[in-house]
């Protein structure tokens, strides 16, 4: 509750602002009840990286997240044979994956709901909220990636990111609204091609 009173009044200060939007420049929308379930996911499974997946809508460019999908970090010693991982490095305390079977399922899910994935969360235990190198190396066009920095099994800060057209993460703004607050007329639920 804590970290998410104070990512809250960090935004509220952006959102204040005269920023101009940049072509990165994406807002997510999020519910404060999703923050403090990544958050509780994040704790629930330091020292390791927890990992999940957003669904949503789109609004215009920004991205409305409508569900939260904790998945299973599914790194482990085969996976990193697969990744050209050191095994006995590069554990599931600095590394994470889901599973192709879950993303197809919340590929059809989110398709029979006029949805899309619009990102994936992980943590970074006992580090920054900032993507690695091998996240970038990883990441994929369009996604918002999520991350929450978790200190000593505490959540303490959480930011997104997406990348540009070079291939560098840029930050992405993250704005907490509630149910009651989304205008359904503003989603747009037209499925990806
Ligand atoms: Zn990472």
């Amino acid at each position: 509750m804590v970290s998410s009173a104070r990512i809250l009044g960090t935004l509220c200060s952006a959102i204040n602002s005269d920023v101009t939007r940049s072509l990165i420049d994406i807002v997510l929308y999020l519910h404060a009840q999703h923050l403090q379930q990544i958050e509780a996911h994040a704790e629930r499974v330091y020292p390791n990286e927890c990992c999940g997946l957003m669904l949503g809508c789109t609004v215009g460019e920004d991205k409305q997240i409508l569900e939260i999908w904790e998945t299973e970090n599914a790194w482990n010693d085969e996976t990193a044979i697969e990744f050209n991982a050191d095994a006995n490095l590069e554990t599931a305390e600095r590394r994470y994956t889901i599973a192709p079977e879950v993303m197809l399922a919340a590929q059809k899910t989110s398709r029979d709901r006029g949805w899309q994935i619009l990102g994936i969360y992980h943590s970074h235990p006992d580090h920054p909220a900032v993507p690695s190198d091998v996240d970038r190396a990883w990441a994929w066009s369009h996604y918002s990636y999520l991350i929450i920095s978790v200190c000593e099994g505490q959540s303490i800060e959480c930011r997104s990111w997406q990348l540009d057209e070079n291939h560098q993460f840029q930050p992405e703004s993250i704005v907490l609204r509630n149910a009651g607050e989304i205008e359904i007329g503003d989603l747009d639920t037209t499925p990806q091609t």
